[in-house]
């Protein structure tokens, strides 16, 4: 790809597929190998940039931004670490909409490795299944912890909460702002993106419009 095309992707928000693109080879180093390395590599940009890693103050910075990375940020791209997403049978017959409202999103862009801060709101309908409130918040969180698209991001829990809870009756709002837009290119420290990603009933405006509703509220 040559500058202009790069340049484009990361203003256009491109992302190729709902799945992560990970090489096959992505979790045959150990974390803690993982951390070694990148350490080394960041101590080299920071060079490069004309820092002085002798200073007290920047020393520990490649370590600390390696363990950040590898363990905090993106933990989320080891499927190891996705959360069980255990479910149980309906047994009380609820069958209305459920909605988890405010769920944190701390992500980055996969295009510049900033922040994408914001928050998600998620609702199901349920059939069969039901599921732990807990377990749609941690859902999020691991998917928010890899670099992500946002678009993909909505996408990826949804069709997991789908999956998991056997039905098509779910629908995702996210609402977040990108650092990459508010500090660099356009500037605009006030704009912000969301995405609104549903199935089954909330294809009719009517289940939309309640879920939208209890949001307003
Ligand atoms: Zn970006």
């Amino acid at each position: 790809m040559d500058k202009n095309e790069i340049e484009n992707i990361g203003d256009n928000h491109l992302s190729t597929n709902v799945q992560t693109p990970l090489r096959p080879d992505a979790f045959e180093k150990s974390d803690e190998e993982k951390i070694q390395n990148i350490q080394q590599y960041f101590s080299k940009i920071m060079e490069e940039l004309g820092l002085d890693l002798n200073d007290d103050s920047l020393s520990g910075t490649p370590y600390r931004f390696a363990k950040m990375y590898v363990k905090e940020l993106f933990y989320g791209l080891n499927p190891d670490k996705k959360p069980k997403l255990s479910v149980f049978e309906n047994k009380y017959g609820y069958k209305k909409m459920l909605v988890e409202q405010n769920i944190t999103i701390d992500s980055s862009c996969e295009h510049h490795f900033l922040p994408i801060t914001g928050e998600a709101n998620i609702a199901y309908v349920p059939k069969e299944k039901v599921i732990g409130l807990s377990k749609i918040n941690r859902l999020v969180d691991y998917y928010s912890h890899r670099p992500q698209v946002q678009e993909r991001l909505s996408l990826q829990i949804l069709k997991d909460l789908q999956y998991a809870l056997e039905t098509e009756d779910v629908i995702v709002v996210i609402s977040a702002k990108h650092l990459c837009v508010s500090s660099r290119g356009i500037k605009d420290k006030n704009s912000f993106t969301t995405t609104i990603e549903y199935g089954g009933c909330f294809e009719e405006e009517k289940y939309r419009n309640e879920f939208f509703k209890i949001l307003g509220q």
